[in-house]
């Protein structure tokens, strides 16, 4: 049940055409699972808080630095928390902002062994790594429990979204080639070297936590099967480190279905700020025909 102090803080909400106060409720029933509270972190776990989830269960090894302020605010409130760890920090965040919403943290490292237990029974996985190999880690486990995870990619100015549901989409092995993105990784992330801005990070975050919500309440229906890709700089693509990395790591499928949905990842060199791309599974697939992990 709500607590008068809860009805009067989520009052907007109810003014929304299909969230009254048993969606309030389900979503106060619900723990999630962030991993990463870093640069896409941030934004997501504020915004789960100010919507009221019941429960976030955040997961970073990494520490705070001064490096972090240009985007990752959820550590640059109250008092200095350069050197604390980000999981930990992030909750302290949570506990001011809404403190109706109850918050675990892990301050170590997930791996393919320990985050089925670490998931535990969240419904939904929001992937807020920087390493491709992590979202491989987040998407396997993903589909051992039959539950969502919501896919982020960032890259210079530009950001991608997708959401994986093990029961309904392509799954992220359709999408990309796990071989190839160690490669990725090593050239770029490992070097802490990413060009990242606040807003490609709040942009992504926003869409991929209104269709976490969506699948929680059903207010509309959430986009299987759809990539997002945003813009913020529409011109010169070809040079663009983001596209080049994900024309690389893409799926030989996925840049075939996307060429043909009008996206091609090898040509395109101007576009509209948005765009999305419709994805079925691949029907020679071997993760989608077994379902084994
Ligand atoms: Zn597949």
């Amino acid at each position: 049940m709500l607590s008068t102090e809860e009805k009067e803080r989520y009052t907007r909400h109810f003014l929304l055409d299909g969230w009254d106060e048993e969606a309030q409720e389900k979503i106060k029933n619900t723990t999630v699972f962030v991993a990463g509270a870093g640069g896409t972190g941030s934004p997501t776990i504020t915004m789960l808080a100010l919507i009221g989830v019941g429960c976030i269960r955040i997961c970073d090894f990494d520490i705070f630095m001064e490096s972090n302020k240009n985007r990752q605010f959820i550590h640059c409130l109250g008092e200095e928390r350069v050197g604390m760890n980000k999981a930990e920090s992030a909750a302290l965040t949570v506990h001011s902002i809404n403190p109706n919403v109850k918050v675990e943290y892990f301050d170590e490292k997930f791996t393919r062994y320990n985050i089925d237990d670490m998931v535990g029974d969240a419904e939904i996985i929001f992937d807020c790594v920087d390493r491709f190999k992590y979202k491989f880690v987040l998407a396997d486990c993903a589909r051992r429990k039959n539950i969502p995870m919501l896919f982020y990619g960032i890259m210079d100015y530009a950001y991608f979204g997708y959401i994986f549901d093990p029961t309904k989409t392509a799954c992220f092995h359709c999408l990309f080639d796990e071989k190839k993105v160690a490669v990725v990784d090593k050239l770029s992330v490992n070097r802490g070297d990413v060009a990242v801005m606040a807003p490609t990070l709040f942009s992504a975050a926003g869409i991929m936590v209104n269709e976490a919500v969506k699948i929680l309440i059903g207010y509309d229906k959430p986009a299987y099967n759809t990539f997002y890709i945003g813009f913020g700089k529409c011109h010169d693509l070809q040079n663009s480190r983001g596209l080049k990395s994900f024309k690389y790591w893409n799926t030989a499928y996925f840049n075939a279905e996307a060429k043909k949905a009008g996206f091609d990842f090898r040509t395109i060199n101007k576009t509209s700020m948005f765009q999305t791309i419709h994805i079925e599974r691949n029907p020679l697939c071997p993760y989608c025909q077994d379902g084994k992990i």
